[in-house]
């Protein structure tokens, strides 16, 4: 009962917090009113998130996420310095606004009108959707939005068609690598 009691009250006196905390135009703030905030993603230096909400994906969750991602590519692919470069300038923006706009499946297919669940908009620049509610980052679209943002790094272009035949880049590997880092994260929680 005693090693009980000792064993909770360590447990509930450990505070994780991301470092630096103590700068207050890095972090969230749920009261400020304000539709949108960039909030810096700790270990990845210039790298942001913009929110609309503070508890959605908190920061070290998004750091969680693209360690892991960071760590897959490395394995995968080597830790090519444009890439890693490019991971700690990155904007993600999550967004709860619904989009629809034209596309490729996974399979290369062209798509007029879907439903867009994340783009790529530069090497540097990504936009994942994000359902109000309490979507975990492993069923977004990130890790797929930061496999096109290492790929335009890498080669100049995002590959858009995946494995289509008209750009080039995407191959079955960048899928495997999708698949395991999102059932990580999921693992996780996050
Ligand atoms: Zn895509």
């Amino acid at each position: 009962m005693f090693i009980l009691s000792m064993t909770l009250n360590s447990c509930s006196s450990a505070v994780w917090t991301a470092h630096p905390d103590d700068v207050k135009y890095r972090m969230c703030d749920r009261y400020s009113g304000d539709p949108l905030q960039m909030v810096f993603v700790p270990g990845y230096g210039d790298a942001v998130i913009v929110v609309e909400d503070c508890d959605q994906f908190p920061r070290q969750k998004v750091a969680i996420a693209m360690q892991s991602f960071e760590l897959a590519w490395r394995a995968y692919f080597g830790g090519e310095r444009s890439v890693i470069i490019n991971l700690n300038e990155i904007v993600i923006t999550f967004s709860s606004m619904k989009r629809m706009g034209i596309g490729h499946t996974a399979s290369g297919d062209f798509v007029e009108n879907g439903r867009i669940d994340g783009y790529t908009s530069s090497k540097s620049s990504v936009w994942v959707y994000t359902p109000p509610g309490s979507m975990r980052i492993c069923e977004s679209s990130l890790i797929h939005e930061l496999v096109h943002a290492s790929l335009w790094a890498r080669n100049g272009h995002g590959d858009p068609d995946h494995s289509g035949t008209r750009f080039s880049g995407w191959s079955y590997r960048h899928d495997a690598l999708i698949d395991a880092v999102n059932r990580h994260l999921c693992i996780l929680g996050i």
